[in-house]
Protein backbone atom coordinates (compact mmCIF):
# COMPACT_ATOMS: atom_id res chain seq x y z
CA UNK A 1 0.00 0.00 0.00
CA UNK A 2 1.48 3.37 -0.94
CA UNK A 3 2.00 6.32 1.60
CA UNK A 4 -0.40 8.20 0.27
CA UNK A 5 -3.26 5.24 0.70
CA UNK A 6 -1.81 4.64 4.54
CA UNK A 7 -3.01 8.25 5.58
CA UNK A 8 -6.37 7.73 3.45
CA UNK A 9 -6.82 4.58 5.27
CA UNK A 10 -6.75 6.12 9.16
CA UNK A 11 -8.55 9.39 7.33
CA UNK A 12 -11.47 7.03 6.26
CA UNK A 13 -11.79 5.23 10.04
CA UNK A 14 -11.75 9.50 10.61
CA UNK A 15 -14.43 10.08 8.16
CA UNK A 16 -16.69 7.08 9.60
CA UNK A 17 -16.74 8.73 13.17
CA UNK A 18 -18.33 11.68 11.15
CA UNK A 19 -15.82 13.90 9.90
CA UNK A 20 -16.30 15.50 6.55
CA UNK A 21 -14.30 14.20 4.05
CA UNK A 22 -12.18 16.85 2.35
CA UNK A 23 -9.64 17.80 -0.96
CA UNK A 24 -6.96 15.65 -0.75
CA UNK A 25 -3.49 17.73 -0.18
CA UNK A 26 -1.75 15.33 -2.14
CA UNK A 27 -1.87 13.18 -5.24
CA UNK A 28 0.13 10.54 -7.05
CA UNK A 29 1.81 10.99 -10.49
CA UNK A 30 -0.36 8.33 -12.13
CA UNK A 31 -3.69 9.57 -10.89
CA UNK A 32 -2.75 12.76 -11.67
CA UNK A 33 -1.45 12.07 -15.09
CA UNK A 34 -5.43 10.61 -15.13
CA UNK A 35 -6.92 13.76 -13.99
CA UNK A 36 -4.98 15.56 -16.36
CA UNK A 37 -5.69 13.92 -19.41
CA UNK A 38 -9.61 13.68 -18.44
CA UNK A 39 -9.54 17.76 -18.57
CA UNK A 40 -12.04 18.94 -21.39
CA UNK A 41 -10.78 15.52 -23.28
CA UNK A 42 -13.53 15.96 -26.28
CA UNK A 43 -12.65 12.18 -27.11
CA UNK A 44 -13.79 11.57 -23.44
CA UNK A 45 -17.12 13.20 -23.19
CA UNK A 46 -17.99 11.38 -26.52
CA UNK A 47 -17.14 8.36 -24.89
CA UNK A 48 -19.51 9.06 -21.76
CA UNK A 49 -22.14 10.26 -23.67
CA UNK A 50 -21.88 6.88 -25.38
CA UNK A 51 -21.50 4.71 -22.43
CA UNK A 52 -24.62 6.34 -20.63
CA UNK A 53 -26.97 5.87 -24.06
CA UNK A 54 -26.13 2.08 -23.86
CA UNK A 55 -26.09 1.62 -20.10
CA UNK A 56 -28.53 -1.15 -18.72
CA UNK A 57 -30.01 -0.87 -15.63
CA UNK A 58 -28.42 -3.83 -13.70
CA UNK A 59 -29.94 -5.26 -10.17
CA UNK A 60 -27.28 -8.37 -10.00
CA UNK A 61 -25.94 -7.53 -6.58
CA UNK A 62 -29.04 -5.98 -5.16
CA UNK A 63 -31.12 -9.24 -5.97
CA UNK A 64 -27.96 -11.26 -4.51
CA UNK A 65 -27.87 -9.48 -1.45
CA UNK A 66 -31.63 -9.28 -1.02
CA UNK A 67 -32.44 -13.15 -1.68
CA UNK A 68 -29.35 -13.38 0.90
CA UNK A 69 -30.91 -11.30 3.60
CA UNK A 70 -34.43 -12.87 3.51
CA UNK A 71 -33.10 -16.46 3.41
CA UNK A 72 -31.42 -15.59 6.47
CA UNK A 73 -34.23 -14.24 8.25
CA UNK A 74 -36.62 -16.71 6.19
CA UNK A 75 -33.83 -19.45 7.96
CA UNK A 76 -34.44 -18.16 11.78
CA UNK A 77 -38.45 -18.06 11.69
CA UNK A 78 -38.59 -21.48 9.83
CA UNK A 79 -36.19 -23.05 12.35
CA UNK A 80 -38.33 -21.63 15.66
CA UNK A 81 -41.93 -22.35 13.54
CA UNK A 82 -40.56 -26.02 12.29
CA UNK A 83 -38.83 -26.65 15.47
CA UNK A 84 -35.70 -27.86 13.07
CA UNK A 85 -32.95 -26.69 15.18
CA UNK A 86 -30.67 -25.13 12.03
CA UNK A 87 -30.86 -21.64 13.07
CA UNK A 88 -32.29 -20.95 16.57
CA UNK A 89 -32.94 -17.59 18.84
CA UNK A 90 -32.92 -14.09 16.78
CA UNK A 91 -30.69 -11.86 15.08
CA UNK A 92 -29.07 -10.72 18.93
CA UNK A 93 -27.98 -14.18 20.03
CA UNK A 94 -28.65 -17.19 18.03
CA UNK A 95 -26.93 -21.26 17.47
CA UNK A 96 -26.30 -22.00 14.18
CA UNK A 97 -25.70 -25.68 13.80
CA UNK A 98 -24.56 -25.67 17.59
CA UNK A 99 -22.29 -22.32 17.47
CA UNK A 100 -23.09 -19.82 19.52
CA UNK A 101 -23.80 -16.65 17.82
CA UNK A 102 -24.06 -13.14 19.56
CA UNK A 103 -24.26 -9.74 18.10
CA UNK A 104 -21.16 -7.65 18.65
CA UNK A 105 -23.39 -4.53 19.85
CA UNK A 106 -25.22 -7.05 22.34
CA UNK A 107 -22.87 -8.56 23.35
CA UNK A 108 -20.76 -4.76 24.42
CA UNK A 109 -24.52 -4.00 25.44
CA UNK A 110 -24.57 -6.98 28.08
CA UNK A 111 -21.50 -6.50 29.39
CA UNK A 112 -21.44 -2.84 30.24
CA UNK A 113 -24.75 -3.28 32.11
CA UNK A 114 -23.28 -6.48 33.90
CA UNK A 115 -20.32 -4.33 34.78
CA UNK A 116 -17.90 -7.44 34.42
CA UNK A 117 -16.57 -9.67 30.93
CA UNK A 118 -19.58 -12.74 30.59
CA UNK A 119 -17.14 -15.50 29.69
CA UNK A 120 -20.17 -17.40 28.33
CA UNK A 121 -21.05 -14.85 25.80
CA UNK A 122 -17.00 -14.52 24.56
CA UNK A 123 -17.10 -17.59 22.78
CA UNK A 124 -20.03 -16.68 20.56
CA UNK A 125 -19.32 -12.94 19.83
CA UNK A 126 -15.70 -14.19 18.88
CA UNK A 127 -17.16 -16.51 16.34
CA UNK A 128 -19.54 -13.64 14.75
CA UNK A 129 -16.31 -10.98 15.50
CA UNK A 130 -14.44 -13.83 12.61
CA UNK A 131 -17.12 -13.63 10.85
CA UNK A 132 -17.52 -10.07 10.11
CA UNK A 133 -14.10 -9.68 10.10
CA UNK A 134 -13.71 -11.68 7.16
CA UNK A 135 -16.70 -10.68 5.39
CA UNK A 136 -16.59 -7.55 5.64
CA UNK A 137 -17.88 -5.55 8.83
CA UNK A 138 -20.40 -3.74 7.46
CA UNK A 139 -21.50 -5.96 5.06
CA UNK A 140 -23.65 -7.46 8.11
CA UNK A 141 -26.10 -4.20 7.86
CA UNK A 142 -26.90 -4.65 3.79
CA UNK A 143 -26.81 -8.43 3.89
CA UNK A 144 -28.59 -9.52 6.92
CA UNK A 145 -30.09 -7.08 8.77
CA UNK A 146 -34.00 -6.83 7.95
CA UNK A 147 -34.23 -2.90 9.32
CA UNK A 148 -32.02 -1.97 6.13
CA UNK A 149 -34.25 -4.04 4.33
CA UNK A 150 -37.23 -2.44 4.85
CA UNK A 151 -35.86 1.34 5.15
CA UNK A 152 -34.49 0.65 1.50
CA UNK A 153 -38.12 0.23 0.60
CA UNK A 154 -39.06 3.47 2.11
CA UNK A 155 -36.33 5.35 0.65
CA UNK A 156 -37.71 4.43 -2.69
CA UNK A 157 -40.83 6.68 -1.42
CA UNK A 158 -38.73 9.06 -0.46
CA UNK A 159 -37.22 9.49 -3.79
CA UNK A 160 -40.29 9.02 -5.11
CA UNK A 161 -41.49 12.20 -3.01
CA UNK A 162 -38.82 14.36 -3.54
CA UNK A 163 -38.46 14.26 -6.98
CA UNK A 164 -42.21 15.24 -7.28
CA UNK A 165 -41.20 17.55 -4.67
CA UNK A 166 -43.16 16.87 -2.32
CA UNK A 167 -40.85 16.35 0.49
CA UNK A 168 -36.75 17.36 1.11
CA UNK A 169 -34.34 15.17 2.75
CA UNK A 170 -33.32 16.64 5.86
CA UNK A 171 -29.64 16.16 6.42
CA UNK A 172 -28.16 15.93 10.03
CA UNK A 173 -24.58 15.68 11.43
CA UNK A 174 -23.15 12.60 11.16
CA UNK A 175 -21.14 12.77 14.22
CA UNK A 176 -24.27 12.16 15.88
CA UNK A 177 -23.97 7.99 15.19
CA UNK A 178 -20.81 8.74 17.20
CA UNK A 179 -22.74 10.43 20.04
CA UNK A 180 -25.85 7.88 20.12
CA UNK A 181 -23.36 5.13 20.89
CA UNK A 182 -21.57 6.32 23.52
CA UNK A 183 -24.91 7.52 25.16
CA UNK A 184 -26.32 3.85 24.75
CA UNK A 185 -23.37 2.73 26.22
CA UNK A 186 -23.40 4.39 29.14
CA UNK A 187 -27.26 4.22 29.30
CA UNK A 188 -26.41 0.28 29.60
CA UNK A 189 -23.91 0.87 32.03
CA UNK A 190 -25.57 3.49 34.39
CA UNK A 191 -29.07 1.96 34.47
CA UNK A 192 -28.19 -2.14 33.94
CA UNK A 193 -30.32 -2.95 31.77
CA UNK A 194 -29.40 -2.91 27.50
CA UNK A 195 -31.42 0.01 27.24
CA UNK A 196 -30.91 0.14 23.14
CA UNK A 197 -31.71 -3.71 22.55
CA UNK A 198 -35.73 -2.32 23.12
CA UNK A 199 -35.60 0.29 20.81
CA UNK A 200 -33.17 -1.88 18.11
CA UNK A 201 -35.16 -1.94 14.88
CA UNK A 202 -33.22 -4.43 13.96
CA UNK A 203 -34.16 -6.54 16.94
CA UNK A 204 -37.79 -5.67 16.90
CA UNK A 205 -37.65 -6.62 13.34
CA UNK A 206 -35.80 -10.38 13.69
CA UNK A 207 -37.89 -11.08 16.85
CA UNK A 208 -41.53 -9.97 15.32
CA UNK A 209 -40.52 -12.29 12.19
CA UNK A 210 -39.55 -15.12 14.14
CA UNK A 211 -42.22 -14.87 17.39
CA UNK A 212 -44.97 -12.75 15.89
CA UNK A 213 -45.71 -9.27 15.66
CA UNK A 214 -46.16 -6.62 19.11
CA UNK A 215 -46.51 -3.94 20.02
CA UNK A 216 -43.05 -2.51 19.41
CA UNK A 217 -43.31 -2.50 15.76
CA UNK A 218 -45.08 0.88 16.30
CA UNK A 219 -41.72 2.51 16.83
CA UNK A 220 -40.61 0.54 13.93
CA UNK A 221 -43.40 1.50 11.67
CA UNK A 222 -42.44 5.42 13.26
CA UNK A 223 -38.93 5.50 12.02
CA UNK A 224 -39.53 4.40 8.49
CA UNK A 225 -42.61 7.42 8.51
CA UNK A 226 -39.55 9.65 9.76
CA UNK A 227 -37.62 8.82 6.62
CA UNK A 228 -39.86 8.82 4.06
CA UNK A 229 -41.33 12.54 5.20
CA UNK A 230 -38.06 14.05 6.73
CA UNK A 231 -34.49 12.57 6.57
CA UNK A 232 -33.80 9.67 3.90
CA UNK A 233 -32.53 6.80 5.72
CA UNK A 234 -32.36 8.15 9.35
CA UNK A 235 -31.96 5.83 11.12
CA UNK A 236 -29.06 3.71 9.92
CA UNK A 237 -27.07 7.23 8.76
CA UNK A 238 -27.33 9.64 12.27
CA UNK A 239 -28.53 6.80 14.67
CA UNK A 240 -27.90 3.25 14.77
CA UNK A 241 -24.62 2.20 17.13
CA UNK A 242 -24.77 -1.35 15.23
CA UNK A 243 -23.36 0.20 11.88
CA UNK A 244 -21.01 2.03 13.48
CA UNK A 245 -19.67 -1.22 15.85
CA UNK A 246 -19.76 -3.32 12.75
CA UNK A 247 -17.83 -0.39 10.65
CA UNK A 248 -14.93 -0.83 13.05
CA UNK A 249 -14.97 -4.35 12.45
CA UNK A 250 -14.65 -3.96 8.78
CA UNK A 251 -11.71 -1.84 8.90
CA UNK A 252 -9.27 -4.82 8.19
CA UNK A 253 -11.85 -6.68 6.50
CA UNK A 254 -10.46 -8.09 3.07
CA UNK A 255 -14.00 -7.75 0.99
CA UNK A 256 -14.08 -4.24 -0.11
CA UNK A 257 -15.07 -1.96 -3.01
CA UNK A 258 -12.30 -1.00 -5.15
CA UNK A 259 -12.31 2.09 -7.14
CA UNK A 260 -10.74 2.53 -10.96
CA UNK A 261 -9.92 6.18 -11.81
CA UNK A 262 -9.20 5.70 -15.52
CA UNK A 263 -13.04 4.35 -16.58
CA UNK A 264 -14.75 7.23 -14.53
CA UNK A 265 -16.62 9.22 -15.87
CA UNK A 266 -17.42 11.58 -12.40
CA UNK A 267 -20.97 12.12 -13.04
CA UNK A 268 -21.78 10.25 -9.46
CA UNK A 269 -23.96 7.69 -10.13
CA UNK A 270 -22.78 5.90 -7.78
CA UNK A 271 -23.32 8.12 -4.74
CA UNK A 272 -26.75 9.12 -5.76
CA UNK A 273 -27.76 5.41 -4.39
CA UNK A 274 -25.33 4.99 -1.79
CA UNK A 275 -26.40 5.01 2.01
CA UNK A 276 -23.23 6.16 3.21
CA UNK A 277 -21.92 8.51 0.29
CA UNK A 278 -19.27 10.24 2.28
CA UNK A 279 -17.08 7.52 1.52
CA UNK A 280 -17.64 7.66 -2.22
CA UNK A 281 -15.91 11.13 -1.91
CA UNK A 282 -13.15 9.45 -4.34
CA UNK A 283 -15.11 9.81 -6.97
CA UNK A 284 -15.50 13.23 -7.62
CA UNK A 285 -13.43 14.60 -10.24
CA UNK A 286 -9.93 15.94 -9.56
CA UNK A 287 -10.56 13.59 -5.93
CA UNK A 288 -8.78 10.07 -6.55
CA UNK A 289 -5.18 10.05 -5.17
CA UNK A 290 -4.32 6.76 -7.08
CA UNK A 291 -5.38 5.38 -9.89
CA UNK A 292 -6.66 2.47 -7.80
CA UNK A 293 -9.04 3.32 -4.24
CA UNK A 294 -10.39 1.18 -2.09
CA UNK A 295 -13.67 2.56 -0.24
CA UNK A 296 -13.77 2.93 3.46
CA UNK A 297 -15.18 0.68 6.36
CA UNK A 298 -18.47 2.72 6.71
CA UNK A 299 -19.17 1.43 3.17
CA UNK A 300 -21.85 -1.75 3.67
CA UNK A 301 -20.38 -3.70 1.12
CA UNK A 302 -24.13 -3.56 -0.37
CA UNK A 303 -23.02 -3.36 -4.17
CA UNK A 304 -25.70 -0.95 -5.49
CA UNK A 305 -22.89 1.35 -6.47
CA UNK A 306 -21.03 -1.55 -8.62
CA UNK A 307 -24.59 -1.53 -10.10
CA UNK A 308 -25.42 1.58 -10.61
CA UNK A 309 -21.68 2.73 -12.77
CA UNK A 310 -22.03 2.62 -16.50
CA UNK A 311 -18.41 1.99 -16.46
CA UNK A 312 -17.68 -0.84 -14.11
CA UNK A 313 -15.12 1.74 -12.21
CA UNK A 314 -16.28 0.00 -8.93
CA UNK A 315 -16.19 -3.73 -8.01
CA UNK A 316 -16.07 -6.05 -5.67
CA UNK A 317 -12.64 -7.05 -4.35
CA UNK A 318 -11.59 -9.94 -1.75
CA UNK A 319 -8.19 -8.34 -0.64
CA UNK A 320 -5.21 -10.34 -1.96
CA UNK A 321 -7.44 -12.58 -4.52
CA UNK A 322 -9.55 -11.09 -7.29
CA UNK A 323 -11.96 -9.18 -8.25
CA UNK A 324 -15.33 -10.79 -7.64
CA UNK A 325 -18.08 -11.15 -10.23
S1 LIG B 1 -27.14 0.74 10.51
FE1 LIG B 1 -28.28 -0.48 12.03
S2 LIG B 1 -30.41 -0.55 11.35
FE2 LIG B 1 -29.13 0.18 9.65
S3 LIG B 1 -28.70 -1.64 8.50
FE3 LIG B 1 -26.98 -1.38 9.90
S4 LIG B 1 -27.59 -2.58 11.70
FE4 LIG B 1 -29.41 -2.32 10.49
S1 LIG C 1 -19.94 2.52 -1.46
FE1 LIG C 1 -21.19 1.19 -2.77
S2 LIG C 1 -21.21 -0.77 -1.71
FE2 LIG C 1 -20.54 0.79 -0.23
S3 LIG C 1 -22.42 1.41 0.80
FE3 LIG C 1 -22.08 2.83 -0.89
S4 LIG C 1 -23.29 1.97 -2.58
FE4 LIG C 1 -23.04 0.34 -1.06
Amino acid sequence: MSALLKRRFFEQIKIMFGREPSKPKEISPAAQEIHFYKKGNRDLIAEKRHARAHAQPKNTWRNRRWITLICANLLFSLSFGLDIQILEGALTASRFVGFHLIDLNSALQVMLAHKHIINNLLIGTGTVLVLWVLLGGRTFCSWVCPYHFVAEWAEKIHLFLARKKLVTDQTMDRRLRTVFWAIFALLALATGYTVYESISPTGILSRALIYGPGLALLWVLALLVFEVFFSRRAWCRYACPIGLTYGVVGIISPVRIVYKLDGCFHEGDCRKVCLVPHVLDTVIKGRAIETEVPIGPDCTRCGLCVDACPTGSLSFEVKGLSKLA
